[in-house]
């Protein structure tokens, strides 16, 4: 694992935007930044005596005095800019000779190139963004529906940070008057009375459940709901699974080391990614990497939220299935196209004829109907990231250690311990506690330039 503690004093060069698109945004943040980008940059006047939040028009000149290209220049003067230092976006035209020219003549006059999500990273570390917030910066970049965007840009704004550090500043309050009775230990007084004591403890831990709980919603809004579509061979599987992606089609894939046959393909549907998996798949075979492949998709079905099982209008009967504590199970029954129209099925069963489309929008409300957003309507907090979740999870049994500690009567020292823990798990979360590995781990995930 790389630990190294990233040069906060360099000035750093990346791209901005991905390659291919009419226009290119490099972008240079740093002490130098402006003073690099001058010696690239002809305008009417040297952007070392412009003013921060202004746009340069001029082109970019290379070591020979031959001009590069048109480009526009924007200019944050530190500390308002992204990173807090100052910074000099370049917008030149897309293409790559260009892109890779700029980047050689920033690194040429001092810059170097940037780390994935160093940009962010030093945004963090300058104070500007506490770490939920910037990880959210990669969410929000990696959103694909309505809802999952929805989720990442509440929590860039700022989503849970002020809860926590609600949260965290009564904490500190309490473990600091636990702590000062242990100055007056001779006297037995107690400053933070046990009763009132039990009561925010619990406040708290009923908080921390609320954020725990949001998870399975998070984790659906970021990642999908997950279908699996099971039932016999030409029930009609695959024939379902295209028509409910549609004009999504290429997004189609063969799901990494399973079987040529097991498909996943995406769609959303009102502001949701559903993940369709046509298990296809899951047939008996002796060959050992097929059998890998087929292990893995029947972990992808034990994980998936809805279980969608297929028959057809002729053999109208589903054999059982053993489903997960908290999946949902929906009957569909296919080919109603080849049965008379007046044929009767049970209550619970939607009929549908995969092929023709017919039933198609009754199915999708239905799934639609099994993800609860009605919290989200109302404004709730969600969490959606992992790591927030695990560190929430172990603030929440160190609440629970400290709730027993206060119920057994032992003393503020020990209690102020389990509530030093709950802050510590909490600051995990917002990045007030964190390490170099940490940041690495979660930087390393994001695009260049970001
Ligand atoms: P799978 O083995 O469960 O994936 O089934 P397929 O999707 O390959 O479909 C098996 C056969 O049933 C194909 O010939 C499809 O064209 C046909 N089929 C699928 N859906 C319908 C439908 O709604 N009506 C009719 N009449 N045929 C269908």
């Amino acid at each position: 694992m790389i630990t190294e503690h990233l040069d906060t004093t360099t000035t750093i060069v990346a791209p901005a935007t991905a390659p291919g698109g009419a226009v290119m945004v490099i972008r240079l943040s740093g002490d130098r930044a402006i003073a690099i980008a001058d010696r690239l940059f002809r305008g009417r006047r040297p952007l070392s005596d412009a003013e921060g939040y202004t746009l340069h028009y001029g082109h970019i000149v290379d070591d020979k005095g031959e001009t590069i290209d048109d480009v526009v220049v924007a200019l944050f003067r530190a500390p308002h800019s992204y990173t807090g230092d100052d910074i000099v976006e370049i917008t030149a035209h897309g293409s790559e000779y260009i892109t890779a020219e700029i980047l050689r003549l920033a690194i040429e006059y001092g810059a170097v190139m940037a780390m994935p999500g160093e940009f962010t990273r030093r945004a963090f570390l300058a104070g500007k963004m506490d770490l939920s917030r910037a990880e959210a910066v990669a969410d929000i970049i990696a959103s694909d529906s309505r809802w999952s965007h929805n989720v990442a840009s509440t929590q860039m704004r700022g989503g849970y940070s002020a809860k926590l550090g609600e949260l965290r500043g009564e904490l500190l309050r309490l473990s600091s008057l636990l702590e000062l009775e242990l100055d007056f230990s001779e006297e037995d007084v107690e400053f933070a009375d046990r009763s009132t004591l039990r009561l925010l403890l619990d406040n708290i831990g009923t908080q921390l459940t609320t954020l725990t709980s949001s998870f399975a919603l998070g984790n659906v809004l970021k990642n999908g709901v997950t279908v699996a579509i099971i039932g016999k061979p030409n029930a009609g599987k695959s024939t379902l699974l295209n028509a409910l992606v549609e004009d999504d089609r290429a997004m189609v894939s063969d799901i990494a080391g399973t079987t040529r046959d097991a498909i996943e393909a995406t769609t959303v549907i009102d502001g949701i990614r559903y993940r369709f998996i046509d298990t296809a798949g899951i047939h008996q075979t002796t060959d050992r990497l097929e059998q890998m492949g087929i292990e893995r998709t029947h972990r992808t079905m034990s994980n998936a939220s809805i279980i969608l099982h297929l028959t057809t209008a002729d053999e109208p009967t589903f054999e059982d299935v053993e489903l997960g504590p908290e999946q949902h199970y929906v009957r569909v029954v296919n080919k109603i196209d080849t049965c008379a129209k007046d044929k009767r099925y049970d209550s619970d069963v939607i009929p549908i004829s995969a092929q023709r489309g017919m039933g198609l929008d009754m199915l999708r409300q239905h799934l639609r109907a099994l993800v609860d957003t009605s919290s989200l309507n109302a404004g709730s907090v969600v969490v959606t990231n992992m790591r927030h979740y695990a560190a929430l999870k172990s603030a929440h049994e160190a609440l629970g250690d400290a709730l027993q500690a206060v119920d057994n009567n032992l003393s503020g020292d020990l209690i102020s311990e389990d509530i030093r823990r709950i802050l510590h798990h909490l600051g995990e979360i917002t990045g007030e506690i964190t390490s170099d590995d940490i940041l690495h781990t979660i930087f390393s995930h994001f695009c260049i330039g970001k």
